[in-house]
């Protein structure tokens, strides 16, 4: 018998990561599980619940990307009960609206915690896991485009294509920092009332990069990650104000997670919603 291929979609419970269940679901049938994860139970079993009633079986598992031992409970019971993964969406995050008052500070923390070292924190103990062809998303954003960084130092940094991980995670702390000290222009970042989510996503953009870089020297054939704007949507993190549907912002990421083997294009690149590759 055939093993099943193992998708899975963080932050699943709703907008884009539950439309792209939805659309894997649909694409891939029932020889695949696709894992709805949500960081709450309830909103997490309500999601699937309400995609049974359409006939759709994915299965439900927790996953708090903020919280070391959800991830690590997830990642045991992934090999335990399957001995591995093929497709990885890494979907899940947060924002602060425009007319937060929460202390900009305590803004840069949260969202770089969640967004950055959250998905990082998923990266490292699930690619272990990656199969030979396993795909993987991280959902970037259009703010996670290269030329959101004022700085060319910083730009050059990002860019490099001999920039490490550690290396990479030490700018996002340094960003938290200069953020609280209010010094994040001097390191070339924008100014912008949303530069936590722009940081994050930027950061996501370039970890995206390396990671594909390391993935190219792995023994495992053909393992492709991709970073990806899914378009202006209308969900909750945007307020609602969005111009497509999460069906719509589906589209790209859904597009990823099946690229079929061997391809040669995208391959650790920036992918606009459009499924247009764009220089980062
Ligand atoms: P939503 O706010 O609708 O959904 C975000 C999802 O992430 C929710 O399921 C939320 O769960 C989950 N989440 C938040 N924190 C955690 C956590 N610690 N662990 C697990 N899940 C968590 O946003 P969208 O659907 O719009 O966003 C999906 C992705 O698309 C994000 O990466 C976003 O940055 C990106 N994006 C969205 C755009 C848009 O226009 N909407 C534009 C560009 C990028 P909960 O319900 O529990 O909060």
């Amino acid at each position: 018998m055939l093993t099943p291929r193992i998708f899975v979609v963080t932050g699943a419970n709703k907008g884009i990561g539950l439309a792209t269940v939805k659309a894997l679901c649909e694409a891939v049938g029932s020889k695949s599980i696709v894992y709805q994860t949500a960081r709450s139970v309830e909103r997490g079993t309500k999601a699937v619940e309400d995609l049974a009633k359409s006939g759709l079986k994915p299965r439900f598992h927790p996953l708090d990307v903020d919280d070391a031992s959800s991830i690590e409970t997830f990642a045991t019971f992934l090999k335990k009960e399957h001995g591995g993964l093929d497709v990885l969406v890494n979907n899940a995050a947060i924002a602060y609206m425009g007319d937060a008052t929460v202390p900009i500070e305590v803004q840069a923390e949260h969202t770089v915690r969640v967004n950055y070292f959250g998905l990082r924190a998923v990266c490292n103990a699930l690619f272990p896991l990656l199969r030979p062809h396993a795909r993987v998303v991280n959902v970037s954003s259009a703010v996670g485009h290269l030329s959101w960084v004022d700085g060319e130092e910083l730009r050059r940094q990002l860019a490099d294509p001999a920039l490490t991980v550690e290396q990479l995670d030490n700018i996002m702390r340094d960003f938290v920092k200069a953020v609280a000290d209010n010094t994040h222009v001097q390191l070339g970042w924008r100014d912008v009332k949303y530069r936590p989510y722009m940081a994050s996503k930027v950061g996501i953009s370039a970890l995206t990069r390396i990671q594909q870089r390391m993935l190219d020297q792995d023994p495992r054939e053909d393992i492709v990650v991709n970073h990806c704007h899914p378009g202006y949507v209308k969900t909750d993190l945007t307020g609602n104000t969005g111009i497509f549907t999460a069906e719509r912002g589906a589209v790209c990421p859904t597009y990823l997670a099946l690229l079929p083997p061997n391809v040669a294009s995208p391959r650790g690149e920036y992918v606009w919603h459009d499924k247009m590759v764009l220089d980062w």
